[in-house]
């Protein structure tokens, strides 16, 4: 006959004085629930300051969640002791299978925190059968945890994004480590205290402003400020994405607002956005046909393709001083109002936007950040709190390591 009490016993890696003292099935409802007790008489550690052999004071009767058993949702109960130390007082003894309050297993919440970086919250959920809030609240705790253990001490260039959640209902600015590709700070809002508290977060580290010397972002005066007040010895970047991004949406303008007059435009937003290389044979029979017009449209592509031609072959800053400045010209004199107030915009962040060529801060970087963030959102559906999706870009983009063993460097 097997003797249940031992086999789970031995499968929960128990010690003593801790005994498995009665294993119940219920096969009626798919439940099996693990009685663990400890030998009368037995002393245990207190946990705060480790004090061995304290006498047991009373106890509490707990339940924790643990991995499956077969189909059986599987639950440990423990009669809890309570020690009285003289210098601590009445204090729980620390559960080997448990973080203490946690109504889950260590083993439970390794699990639910692996399956968390391959698919949705709501959907292990249901797969586990438990409220999503309890499961986010491991999701939030084991990152906490790994994130006040990662060392920040060695970033210097940092990259700054903001993106948005939930159908815009919330705004996210997200700070990267560019050397390490990594997620440090996370906050909600998309205004100049996003570099507030990313200068607090480093404080508690006990790292310096001054350690932070290149900050790569996009041109938005709201970061200006941030990053001007906050980190005044970084020099600042504007990205290529960024700049070029900029230049799409003038280019846009420029058509939308034409259309009105000419038929012809209609529809052809991608044409102009898309790199030319990639146009399909029918389009670019179009764009062939569209550019034999004399459109305020084309004179404002061909100002961008210059733009982009400028990052696509020059490499070095005093290059880029020149020709820029050229482009400049040609685009101020341009008469196209977007495309001049784009124009203007560069010239107020000058030194940043040459300050690429030299940096050469990558924005492939940012791109690869884009699509982990991308990932959260899927992972975070139904999130209840911008809290949630934080929690989650840091699991899949903050390269931390958890303490139950998970590691995503
Ligand atoms: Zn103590």
């Amino acid at each position: 006959m097997i003797n249940h009490e031992k086999l789970f016993k031995d499968a929960l890696q128990l010690k003593e004085p801790l005994y498995v003292k009665l294993v119940e099935f219920e096969s009626g409802i798919g439940e099996l629930h693990i009685h663990i007790d400890f030998k009368k008489g037995s002393r245990f550690d207190c946990p705060a300051c480790s004090h061995a052999g304290m006498p047991v004071y009373d106890t509490v009767d707990k339940t924790w969640r643990h991995l499956n058993f077969f189909q059986y949702k599987t639950y440990i109960h423990f009669r809890t002791p309570r020690i009285e130390c003289p210098q601590d007082g009445v204090r729980m003894i620390d559960i080997p299978w448990a973080a203490p309050g946690s109504g889950f297993t260590l083993l439970f919440e390794a699990f639910v925190l692996q399956l968390a970086t391959a698919m949705p919250i709501e959907r292990i959920a249901t797969m586990v059968d438990e409220h999503d809030t309890r499961l986010w609240r491991i999701v939030q705790r084991y990152v906490e945890e790994a994130r006040n253990e990662a060392d920040y001490t060695a970033v210097h260039t940092v990259g700054v994004d903001e993106t948005s959640s939930k159908k815009g209902h919330h705004y996210v600015s997200i700070f990267v480590d560019m050397d390490e590709s990594r997620v440090i700070h996370a906050v909600e809002g998309k205004d100049a205290t996003v570099f507030t508290s990313f200068k607090e977060s480093l404080a508690i580290r006990s790292i310096k402003t001054e350690q932070i010397t290149q900050i790569c972002m996009d041109m938005s005066p709201a970061f200006r400020k941030g990053a001007d007040a906050c980190f005044p010895d970084a020099d600042l970047t504007f990205d290529k994405f960024h700049i070029i991004k900029g230049m799409n949406d003038a280019l846009d303008k420029v058509r939308r607002d034409e259309q009105k007059e000419h038929q012809e435009l209609k529809s052809s937003r991608y044409l102009w956005l898309y790199n030319p290389s990639h146009l399909s044979v029918s389009q670019e029979r179009r764009m062939k046909d569209l550019t034999k017009l004399n459109l305020k449209t084309v004179r404002a592509y061909r100002i961008k393709l210059a733009l982009q031609e400028i990052y696509r072959k020059v490499t070095e800053k005093q290059e880029a001083i020149i020709k820029l400045k050229s482009w400049y010209g040609w685009a101020r004199r341009s008469r196209l109002e977007p495309v001049k107030e784009f124009a203007k915009t560069i010239k107020n962040n000058w030194n940043g936007t040459v300050n690429y060529f030299e940096s050469k801060l990558t924005s492939g970087i940012m791109e690869g950040i884009n699509s982990i963030v991308q990932s959260a959102r899927n992972r975070a559906k139904g999130y209840r709190n911008v809290n949630n999706f934080i929690a989650m870009i840091f699991l899949l983009g903050g390269k931390l390591k958890f303490k139950c063993g998970l590691s995503m460097v």
